[in-house]
């Protein structure tokens, strides 16, 4: 399998050779085109497999398919992680694809001064990634809308869990439209995930590597 097959834009497959990514990895060869098809996906992954890539380049490619929803304001992908760290990997990656197309990426999580955030948020973007605890304020501060958000992806659902945020998640996803595509990845599946993915998720495809 190549980039190629996945039939993305002259200036994603740019964006990509810039990376150094000659070809997918073996998650990102299992769920681009799951993802792409505009399924959810439950993909059991771990950091280091090129999962972020496997959510972030279909994002792009949702939010440059909604034309219709760019009137609207708030983000059309909403991404939750566990921790700033990775929150950060994830904005990072994002930045990297988004920029070609001029979609606004902003991170929200612990750390960082909450006016800023709120301010920023205020200013508009395209894509969220964020801890669910920041969220959550943000929201509660009406920040952002969650009304043309139709991409969501849960990061590492399983840490998200064990770091007790699972009321902020489904907090999150309860203000998020029905038929937003869903992907949620986690190195484990404890029976508490399992349950959430079955509550949330939309006839899922399951992929592990
Ligand atoms: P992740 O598992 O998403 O944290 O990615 C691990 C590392 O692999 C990151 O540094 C990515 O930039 C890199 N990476 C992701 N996809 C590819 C690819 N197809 N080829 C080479 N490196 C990649």
């Amino acid at each position: 399998k190549t980039f190629e097959d996945c039939g993305f834009a002259p200036e994603l497959m740019r964006a990509i050779a810039k990376q150094g990514y000659e070809k997918p990895t073996t998650i990102q060869c299992q769920a681009l085109p799951i993802v792409l098809s505009g399924r959810d996906i439950i993909g059991m992954a771990k950091t280091g497999s090129g999962k972020t890539a496997a959510f972030v380049l279909p994002m792009i490619v949702h939010i440059m398919d909604q034309p219709e929803l760019q009137k609207e304001e708030g983000p059309i992908g909403v991404i939750c992680a566990p921790t700033r760290e990775l929150a950060h990997q994830i904005f990072l990656e994002t930045k990297k694809f988004a920029k070609a197309y001029g979609i606004r990426a902003s991170a929200v999580y612990g750390g960082m001064s909450k006016l800023d955030q709120f301010r920023e948020l205020k200013a508009g973007c395209e894509i969220v990634v964020a801890t669910p605890g920041r969220l959550i304020d943000m929201l509660k501060m009406k920040a952002l809308s969650m009304m043309r958000a139709t991409y969501l992806v849960l990061d590492e659902a399983d840490r998200m869990f064990d770091l007790g945020f699972e009321p902020q998640i489904r907090s999150i996803v309860g203000q998020i439209r029905p038929d937003r595509q869903t992907s949620l990845f986690s190195a484990t599946m404890p029976r508490k995930v399992e349950k959430l993915a079955r509550e949330i998720l939309t006839d899922p495809v399951r992929v592990t590597v």
